[in-house]
């Protein structure tokens, strides 16, 4: 009988165990986040000629002026939502779909909203060859999407001018929304809570910078541009 042949670690597995002590020294303490950016190939969900710099943890620009955004950002973002298994989860900003993938890793149940046709499209390809199942949808996710709802999670990975109203409703009690509010140069984040039918709590989780969250509930295109 053949023993089974060791799995031998790639450069990009080695990077991305690299990138968790990044992330562990840094502050991040979920075990279940460290180990979903462990198993999620971000090599993939970056632009083929940027995959050398896939483990660094930066942002890097996609396609239509979009970023995919730094790892950190994501890992904080991720930790902050408390993901659970089994958890229904809204993403406002698809992008490259790397963030979508990291929910999907820990168990959750994804649904994703982009305003652009064509990074919804490659996000779409990128998480089915990987096997994630994930809900790509595309157009103004400031509305959300009331018929997928209520979520117990809403991220939400572009700059807001204010708390999108529609997706603090579209919480169930308990549910947590994540999101940057501020101008379009600087935002603070936030954890929303829904405490009840018509309250809700925010905590500030510290200062980020995002690409604008453009939309009915976000900042319109003129302003953005
Ligand atoms: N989560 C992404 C990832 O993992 O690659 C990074 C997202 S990027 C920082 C922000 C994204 O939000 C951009 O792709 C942008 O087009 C998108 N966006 C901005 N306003 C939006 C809106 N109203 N609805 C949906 N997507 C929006």
């Amino acid at each position: 009988m053949n023993p089974r042949p060791a799995k031998v670690a790639t450069p990009f597995d080695v990077q991305r165990q690299g990138l968790v002590e990044v992330l562990r020294s840094r502050g991040i303490t979920d075990e279940g986040v460290l180990q979903a950016i462990n198993t999620v190939p971000r090599e993939v969900f970056v632009p083929p000629a940027m995959s050398g710099r896939a483990y660094e943890d930066s942002a890097l620009p996609i396609d239509n002026r979009q970023t995919i955004s730094q790892p950190y950002t994501v890992a904080f973002m991720t930790q902050s939502l408390k993901v659970t298994r089994g958890m229904r989860v809204l993403e406002i900003g698809t992008g490259s779909g790397y963030q979508a993938a990291v929910l999907a890793q820990m168990g959750a149940s994804v649904v994703t909203i982009e305003r652009h046709p064509l990074l919804s499209q490659k996000a779409r390809t990128a998480l089915a060859d990987f096997g994630y199942t994930v809900q790509c949808r595309i157009g103004d996710g400031t509305i959300g999407f009331r018929e997928g709802g209520p979520y117990e999670g809403i991220i939400v990975t572009a700059g807001a001018p204010d708390v999108p109203e529609p997706l603090a409703k579209q919480l169930s009690i308990g549910g947590r929304l994540v999101v940057p509010v501020g101008s379009l140069e600087n935002q603070t984040l936030y954890r929303v809570v829904r405490t009840a039918e018509d309250s809700w709590k925010a905590e500030d989780l510290g200062p980020f910078k995002f690409v604008p969250l453009i939309g009915r509930s976000g900042w319109d295109d003129a302003s953005a541009a």
